[in-house]
């Protein structure tokens, strides 16, 4: 058996196939926003369907393409990691590769990080930060954001932002507690105890998403120094190039005690997260033979998930990708402005290198249609513009988070100024017709969600539970 002629047996079956075996919810909520698309290949931005129709990729699997999707760097890495025989995980030994890759990123992040902890994704680096934070302060507490992501594990949930994730899920760990993003006065009042392990937080919060004031972040950092409490920068989703530099932390100049990082230094290839921590707090936790081996995690670093995490390192700066970023971020928002001002729809568009979202409000005087969709439930409108885009015009997008009228796009950074264009000119079109809010467009809205309403609403949910 080739796996070519196991994908030639089965071809067509994807979708009945997930459903009968993994998850038959999903499938038909992909059915119900015409996301079923039997996908065939994929390069770069774009991705491919059966009938060999081109999509344009906004979602870049979450944020896991920031190199592009089958990088041909990162698939040759591959190749020749598999041609090489690497030793592999020794268990009792190490090998060269993840000391070269920690190396590689410790000389990307800020100096007060010095030691570098694998992982096989982002919830587990995070389990990382809020496990060795404990151990190295000798506290308990734990201090998230409100509206904040850090994965599903029941650690990262904890410390979660929104309970709709942990509903049903607990009890959750003891001694979390969250304050308002943005806001540094509850923030003090939260560490003033001096009984607080970590405060974790993401630069640009993925679920909104929302952006700091200048200030906030480095105000942070300053209270956690003053309080000792350790400063955790959750760059998951922020983390090699996304918005427009190497880090997010990099606009800010931060000096955290913490990193957490995954999803994009895979290549979209191996599953790879790290924990990237100071000295101080790796001595404190690994400070004997007895706790040499205290945290860690059978699977990673292997050699494989090493070779992609170096190959996407250099592809990030031989390609200069950050600075593409961030001139692609600066032309999608200029071009998307206007928006606001064309469409009383429209609330506001907000960006940071290629994270970007679109806002919708009720129109101006108000709009009937508009009220309808809204009690249903919120974000329907948005949803509205989503499934457009990808019927109509052949773009990736998702509404963002819960609850919100949002969406937002995490494009591979290789982003170019024409597709940009094709986005802008499809999300005019779009918007010019749904802002109308034709009869048989609210019809069908209401009744799709009607149908497949669980507790939360549906379609708000649709790809916005891990992005
Ligand atoms: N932290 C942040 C900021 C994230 O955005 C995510 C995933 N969206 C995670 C942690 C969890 O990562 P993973 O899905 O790899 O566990």
């Amino acid at each position: 058996m080739t796996l070519r002629s196991l994908l030639d047996e089965h071809r067509g079956e994807e979708l009945d196939l997930y459903a009968r075996t993994i998850n038959p919810q999903f499938v038909r909520l992909l059915r119900t926003i015409g996301f079923d698309r039997r996908w065939a290949r994929a390069e770069g931005a774009y991705l491919y369907d059966a009938d060999g129709t081109r999509f344009l990729d906004l979602l870049g699997g979450f944020g896991i393409y920031n190199v592009g999707r089958n990088n041909p760097r990162i698939r040759a890495a591959l190749v020749e990691a598999l041609e090489l025989d690497t030793p592999g995980k020794v268990q009792l030994g190490v090998s060269a590769l993840p000391g070269l890759l920690a190396k590689a990123l410790l000389e990307r992040a800020p100096s007060s990080l010095g030691r570098v902890l694998f992982t096989s994704s982002g919830t587990e680096a995070v389990e990382g930060a809020l496990k060795l934070g404990r151990a190295a302060t000798g506290r308990s507490k734990v201090v998230s954001c409100e509206h904040g992501f850090h994965g599903l594990t029941l650690g990262s949930l904890s410390a979660a932002g929104d309970a709709v994730f942990s509903e049903r899920f607990g009890p959750l760990l003891p001694g979390f507690s969250r304050v308002p993003f943005d806001d540094l006065e509850a923030l003090e009042a939260a560490l003033r105890g001096q009984d607080v392990a970590v405060f974790i937080v993401e630069p640009v919060q993925g679920h909104g998403p929302h952006f700091p004031s200048d200030g906030y972040l480095e105000g942070a950092q300053e209270l956690c120094r003053r309080y000792g409490t350790l400063f955790c920068v959750d760059e998951v989703q922020t983390g090699f190039g996304r918005t427009g530099r190497m880090f997010a932390l990099d606009h800010w100049g931060l000096e955290p005690d913490l990193l957490t990082v995954a999803k994009s230094l895979s290549g979209g290839y191996v599953p790879v997260g790290a924990l990237l921590m100071s000295r101080a707090v790796c001595d404190a936790v690994f400070d004997s033979l007895e706790h040499s081996v205290s945290h860690g995690s059978t699977f990673a670093p292997n050699d494989l998930a090493m070779a992609a995490g170096l190959a996407t390192l250099e592809e990030l700066d031989s390609e200069r990708l950050p600075e593409q970023a961030a001139r692609m971020g600066e032309l999608l928002l200029e071009r998307t402005r206007p928006l606001v001002e064309r469409y009383e729809v429209v609330k506001n568009v907000r960006g940071l290198g290629l994270i970007w979202a679109i806002e919708f409000q009720e129109p101006d005087g108000g709009s009937r249609s508009w009220r309808m969709l809204e009690r249903v439930q919120t974000g329907l409108f948005a949803q509205l513009v989503v499934m457009p885009l990808f019927d109509r015009h052949k773009i990736l997008t998702q509404v963002a988070g819960h609850d919100s009228n949002v969406i937002k796009i995490l494009p591979p950074l290789v982003l170019s100024e024409d597709d940009v264009d094709w986005f802008v000119e499809a999300l005019d079109a779009t918007l010019s017709r749904a802002e109308k809010l034709p009869r048989a467009m609210v019809r069908f809205a209401i009744k799709a969600a009607r149908a497949n309403r669980p507790r939360h609403g549906f379609f708000s949910k649709t790809g916005s539970s891990r992005a």
